[in-house]
């Protein structure tokens, strides 16, 4: 194969443009990006060679290398890994595979500093190699094909990039940086070091670099660092989620997390165990604290790593998450699986199914947790000097943050996950008729319930203004009840699954004629007795006149001030839900 120049995927273009001109403040992410490739390259060959042993050939070390050059100004990431075909090289390196970026870059707006907080969301990887290089040159072979058939990959990263044959004795990548002036800084064995430990400590293969040793400089030359030829591990190796909580700092949990999820923000919260019973797993779980653009995309997948003893097996494993609690990242080592594990397995194994239950539990405990120390409430005594750890005081606030964030995607969880139901009941919170923002939960609401009151009223609405000012509402006002105001698109549905929360039901109040039972005093019973049959006649009328319109027409003590409103039959669909109905025209 001789040279071919290919031109890059407009979305690659366009992704390459805002990674050199948004990131130059964070130059350094380039070091974790590519060394997670080269460690994602190690970690495919590993699971391809399960199968096939004879991909290792006579080269069974799995490690990644990094070399710099001072006087060619190079800086070189080297892997034992799966490799590059030409055609993966032009394929893998030329455009991006994950779906929803064209939706992701359609909604930068242009200016720097919103969508370097966009782009943190995404996924840099590779392309992140532009921030400091003007040029790369990326030499492959894949695992499995003679030496004759590797491949040069070359880019200045603006709008296209070369590919030539090439014979490399060696399997694996190499991805050589040209660094820019002004990157110059990386050309130096300790700021490596550095950044490794900072980014890559939890990478469970060695990452080497060559020894130096200081020499003095001879007649009146300054001394410096030259390098010995030897090669030393610079990463502790060993996977983050082995090594046993108390050698683990905040920091490296924190560094782990934005490593497998991509995210640039310190997650809301993580829970690290050891599950020992009927099977045997670790688990290492993450709460985002901001949603990632793709959250509602259909094909989705959960965020969890999969790994067998150690060894990686699948990303996006949504057997072991279910869809509700997509938003949880991180990794799942379990001890029972068999290696060679495939999608269809994991569907009926019944050791995921454990694990699967195990990790809900343990993501909607974090999330309890996080809810009983959301608002610190002063002690009513003032006199009582209030005892609040540090630790408490970190929680604070996280779960409001988290609610905005997910708090509709939980929902789901009431239709999806039957078993936990009332568990994620407990977590809902909502906006009222008498306290703003959505800090009221249903015990809560309870708990403020008047005398007298036999259910739990709320009302739907597409927005909070519309629901607030819902003549439904009225009698309600009147007499000081609260009602719950919901406003997201799944409440609707999500609310079918609820009959009741802790024994007292949940009661629309657009659906049925509202029925105040102990609420209304016998005068009032009696009034609205004689108003409705003081209407009949009229209200016989209306009904004839609407009778295409409107199933029937009653008179209704739920109103103070309007003269009608509409309502639908109890059990029927609400209006809200014949809207959403009516917006995807059915
Ligand atoms: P991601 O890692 O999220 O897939 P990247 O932009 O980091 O996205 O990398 C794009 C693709 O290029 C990878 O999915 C992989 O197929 C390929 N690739 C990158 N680096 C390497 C490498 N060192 N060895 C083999 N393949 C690689
Ligand atoms: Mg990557």
């Amino acid at each position: 194969m001789s040279k071919q120049t290919h031109s890059f995927q407009a979305e690659v273009a366009q992704l390459l443009h805002l990674v050199t001109h948004s990131l130059y403040s964070n130059p350094e992410i380039f070091v974790r990006e590519l060394v997670s490739n080269a460690s994602d390259a190690c970690d495919k060959l590993r699971f391809e060679a399960l199968n096939d042993s004879s991909l290792y050939g006579d080269q069974p070390n799995l490690e990644v290398r990094i070399a710099f050059d001072d006087k060619a100004k190079t800086l070189t990431i080297t892997d034992t890994g799966i490799g590059m075909s030409a055609q993966e090289a032009i394929e893998h390196l030329g455009t991006i595979a994950k779906s929803g970026t064209k939706a992701f870059m359609d909604k930068l707006s242009g200016d720097q500093k919103t969508d370097s907080q966009l782009i943190g969301q995404f996924g840099v990887g590779f392309y992140s190699g532009f921030i400091v290089a003007d040029k790369i040159s990326v030499e492959s072979r894949r695992a499995g094909l003679p030496a004759s058939e590797g491949v040069r990959w070359t880019s200045t990263g603006t709008g296209d990039f070369e590919v030539e044959q090439i014979t490399r004795e060696q399997r694996g990548t190499s991805v050589i940086l040209h660094l820019r002036e002004d990157a110059r800084e990386f050309l130096n064995g300790w700021k490596l070091k550095q950044l490794i430990t900072k980014y890559s400590d939890h990478i469970s293969l060695p990452i080497l670099m060559e020894k130096e040793e200081w020499k003095d400089g001879e007649n009146d030359q300054p001394g410096a660092m030259v390098k010995t030829g030897e090669w030393e591990a610079v990463n502790k190796a060993s996977a983050l989620w082995t090594r046993p909580k108390k050698d683990i700092t905040d920091e490296q949990y924190v560094e782990f997390y934005k490593a497998i999820s991509h995210d640039y923000e310190a997650p809301l919260t993580w829970s690290h165990n050891r599950v020992e019973g009927n099977t045997e797993y670790t688990q290492l779980l993450y709460i985002p604290a901001k949603a990632p653009f793709d959250l509602y995309q259909r094909d989705k997948h959960a965020g969890i790593k999969l790994y067998v003893k150690r060894v990686f097996i699948m990303d996006d494993a949504e057997a072991l998450m279910p869809q509700y609690l997509r938003f949880v990242k991180g990794v799942i080592d379990s001890a029972d699986l068999p290696l060679n594990v495939s999608r269809e397995l994991l569907q009926e194994s019944r050791d995921v199914k454990l694990i699967r239950d195990g990790s809900v539990k343990r993501v909607l405990s974090m999330l309890e947790d996080l809810a009983r120390h959301d608002k610190h409430e002063a002690a009513a005594d003032a006199e009582v000097t209030d005892v609040v750890s540090d630790e408490d005081k970190a929680k604070e606030g996280k779960y409001s943050q988290f609610y905005a964030e997910f708090g509709a995607v939980l929902k789901e969880g009431l239709g999806e996950d039957h078993a936990n139901k009332d568990r994620i009941a407990k977590l809902l919170r909502f906006a009222s008729t008498t306290h703003d923002g959505l800090s009221t939960s249903l015990a809560d609401y309870k708990a403020r319930m008047k005398e007298g009151q036999e259910a739990i009223y709320y009302i739907t609405a597409d927005t909070l203004a519309a629901a607030k000012n819902s003549p439904q509402l009225e009698v309600f006002k009147k007499k000081g009840i609260e009602v719950l105001l919901m406003t997201d698109r799944v409440d609707e549905w999500a609310l079918n699954y609820v009959q009741d929360f802790d024994g007292t039901p949940l009661q629309s109040v657009a659906k049925g004629a509202v029925d105040l039972g102990k609420l209304q005093n016998e005068e009032e019973k009696k009034a609205a007795e004689e108003a409705a049959e003081a209407f009949k006649p009229l209200l016989a009328k209306l009904k004839e006149a609407l009778k295409d319109k409107a199933e029937d027409v009653r008179a209704t003590s739920r109103l103070v001030d309007s003269p009608a409103c509409l309502v639908v039959q109890d059990g029927g669909m609400s209006l809200q839900m014949a809207r959403l109905f009516k917006q995807a025209g059915q």
